[in-house]
């Protein structure tokens, strides 16, 4: 089959683009129009930059104006490619899940780091992600550490099918357990009291206020993953208190916090719950990030 005749560059549909999306308001257009157009082309960055006289042919020109267009109801880049990259590894996300952010990195390094010192080298150890989500934490704490063992939770059973989807992809799916069911309530019944060296979680921890001001990106995902009552913390209250029967004498909680919520789950852990040792960890921007109580 001759080769269809080209009708644009790649480098004209990409200004074309950048100018349609930042004229909408959309922050990051010229960013999102190229991996949009990398996503519809099925190359990388390098070829794009290599081959910027590349023409699209007719049908590539109409699924990049289709994609564009859902990015001009400010559907998020990763919703529309069905994927994002979180611990260097890429994940498959869709409607139904919180797209992996990159504060979230601290949490995972953070645990990933105390998990590889701490004494439980016997048994493998056992870790719990609560509220998997895509199981972007889950599936990357299986594969830095090769030993432990991860049981992933949520309460909806459309996130657990693409958090078993990654983990199945990134091949540690013989060592996550999903369960489905209210935080850490699934894990009863199991024989893990005071088994687990580990409990982690990104909660939903918004307030109601910060969840009337969310950028428009933001409102696209789920409102059960973000919003975490009247002051945001009730998830993360409920997680620090139930955990404590199932952690080793050793094991430890981490949570992901929003901004300004760090203090007073530590205080919470600490004076009410009677955690012995406390931390907050800064996220690269300076905000106490993960509360670590064990
Ligand atoms: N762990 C993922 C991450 O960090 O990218 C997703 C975190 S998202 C902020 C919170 C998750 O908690 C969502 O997947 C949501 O479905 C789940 N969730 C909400 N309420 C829950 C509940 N009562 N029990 C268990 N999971 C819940
Ligand atoms: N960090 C998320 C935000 O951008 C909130 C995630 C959460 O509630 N855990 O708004």
């Amino acid at each position: 089959m001759a080769e269809p005749i080209g009708i644009v560059t790649a480098r004209d549909a990409l200004s074309a683009a950048t100018r349609r999306l930042g004229e909408a308001g959309i922050p990051s257009a010229r960013l999102d129009a190229e991996v949009l157009l990398m996503h519809v082309l099925g190359i990388k960055r390098e070829h794009l930059y290599a081959h910027p006289e590349r023409r699209l042919d007719f049908s590539e020109y109409e699924r990049y104006q289709a994609v564009l267009e859902r990015r001009l109801t400010r559907l998020p880049v990763a919703y529309i490619t069905g994927k994002k990259e979180f611990m260097s590894l890429e994940f498959i996300v869709d409607e139904h899940v919180l797209i992996p952010r990159p504060e979230t990195e601290i949490l995972v390094e953070e645990v990933t780091s105390r998990l590889k010192i701490s004494p439980h080298k016997a048994r493998p150890a056992i870790v719990a992600d609560i509220g998997t989500g895509s199981g972007a934490i889950a599936v990357s704490i299986a594969w830095f550490l090769k030993t432990v063992k991860v049981i992933a939770t949520d309460i909806s059973a459309d996130a657990l099918t693409i958090a078993r989807q990654n983990s199945e992809k990134h091949q540690v799916d013989h060592r996550v357990e999903f369960l489905q069911g209210d935080l850490v309530s699934p894990l009863a019944g199991r024989g893990l009291e005071h088994k687990l060296a580990a409990i982690v979680s990104n909660p939903p921890y918004l307030s109601r206020r910060a969840m009337a001001v969310v950028p428009p990106e933001v409102a696209k995902e789920p409102k059960s993953a973000l919003f975490g009552g009247e002051q945001g913390l009730d998830f993360s209250f409920t997680i620090l208190e139930d955990s404590r029967r199932y952690l080793t004498p050793g094991g430890f909680v981490a949570l992901e916090a929003g901004y300004g919520q760090a203090k007073i789950l530590a205080e919470f852990a600490k004076d009410v719950l009677g955690y012995d040792e406390v931390g907050i960890v800064l996220d690269l921007a300076g905000i106490e990030r993960v509360v670590i109580a064990s």
